[in-house]
């Protein structure tokens, strides 16, 4: 028997009817999603014009990012046929989802990273619920290129953003956003890697238009790091860099996804350099209390970028339109790398254990 409590309401119980579940699908749910919306004061008044910016805060699921809510459908659906082992390809959150959503579930995990370049926080998260970890020389690219032969194994389910129900758990962002402000936003800013994501909120938006719960759609707004933005120079990158991990993908799994999104909501999609999303990163936390992973700042740096001096010419925001209505997803945890280099700004001042030293550091004295 499974206890029941008010807090017993993972995404797939709280929109069943709009995720391809039966009663035959053994739920696998960890409780991810109900993330919090939460109105930013600072950036509201970077807006200006009566604008409510608010961040769709991921970093508040049971993993630490969104990918939760796309793995808790992946896993149940896998277990629903009978698959024994998951397998993904990762630059970090998705091998930390896969891998607590197949403890859970009593499966075996493995997952293929690019060797040396996943944040410290996030192989941890592996290695911890019990995931095979193997780092391969190359790529996030080659890992998935690598993961997809594996689809001729009947054992394995394939857990990367090509899984289609990972989408679908993902779009429910979207709804909570609906269900929250009583409307969709007008505009919605989100990091783009492989791009499941921002493919993921535009099917969430357009369903809940559909169902008659919005009566409007967002445009779509994807923020990529200058050096891997394959869906911004429309080409693949076949050396992406960036300090942001979770987004640096030269070839996106999910690029005709994003394409459609831009395309019929009429949105555009932006590059911010490293230094911006650290500067961004950096602000957020220390303004609004937020700390996010340097992906997540992503958006927050396009934001700034799009209202900033360097206001970009193709930007949709609706300029001039009074009370608008923002969302941006800060799609991961801040704890989950350690090695951003904000952490080199990091002043520690050393005194005696005295009220006197402690004052004088603090130019209280
Ligand atoms: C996966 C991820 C992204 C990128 O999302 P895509 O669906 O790959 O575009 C951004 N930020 C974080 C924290 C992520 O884990």
């Amino acid at each position: 028997m499974i206890p029941k409590t008010l807090h017993d309401r993972g995404v797939i119980s709280r929109y069943r009817s709009f995720l391809p579940v039966s009663e035959a699908t053994p739920v696998v749910s960890l409780n991810e999603g109900s993330t919090p919306l939460i109105h930013s004061p600072w950036l509201s008044g970077v807006a200006g014009d009566g604008a409510e910016v608010y961040l769709k805060y991921e970093g508040l699921n049971p993993t630490g990012s969104f990918k939760d809510r796309g793995m808790t459908m992946a896993i149940s659906k896998a277990a629903e046929r009978g698959a024994k082992a998951v397998i993904c390809a990762s630059t970090g959150n998705t091998s930390a989802a896969a891998a607590a959503y197949a403890a859970r579930a009593g499966m075996r995990c493995a997952v293929i990273l690019p060797a040396g370049k996943i944040a410290a926080g996030k192989l941890l998260q592996a290695f911890i619920y019990g995931a095979d970890v193997v780092a391969i020389r190359g790529n996030f690219d080659d890992a998935l290129d690598l993961v997809r032969e594996f689809s001729a194994r009947e054992e394995f389910e394939i857990v990367n953003s090509i899984n289609p129900f990972r989408i679908q758990g993902q779009k429910t962002a979207s709804f909570e956003i609906i269900e929250e402000l009583g409307e969709a936003p007008d505009l919605h800013i989100l990091p783009v890697g492989n791009a499941g994501n921002i493919t993921a909120y535009w099917l969430g938006y357009r369903e809940f238009f559909e169902a008659g719960k919005s009566s409007r759609l967002p445009k779509m707004v994807g923020i990529q790091a200058a050096g891997s933005a394959p869906v911004y120079l429309d080409r693949v990158v076949e050396e992406p860099e960036t300090i942001a991990s979770a987004i640096r993908i030269g070839n996106p799994a999910s690029w005709d996804g994003a394409r459609a999104a831009l395309r019929d909501s009429g949105g555009a999609v932006d590059v911010v350099t490293d230094e911006e999303i650290v500067q961004a990163q950096i602000l957020l936390a220390s303004r609004d209390g937020i700390f996010v992973e340097p992906a997540s700042a992503a958006s927050v740096a396009g934001f700034l970028k799009c209202h900033g001096k360097a206001r970009c010419a193709k930007c949709p925001f609706p300029a001039g339109k009074a009370n608008a209505k923002i969302v941006l997803t800060v799609t991961g945890h801040g704890l989950k790398d350690p090695g951003t280099p904000a952490a080199k700004e990091m002043r520690i001042t050393e005194a005696d254990a005295t009220l006197e030293a402690v004052l004088s550091v603090l130019k209280l004295a």
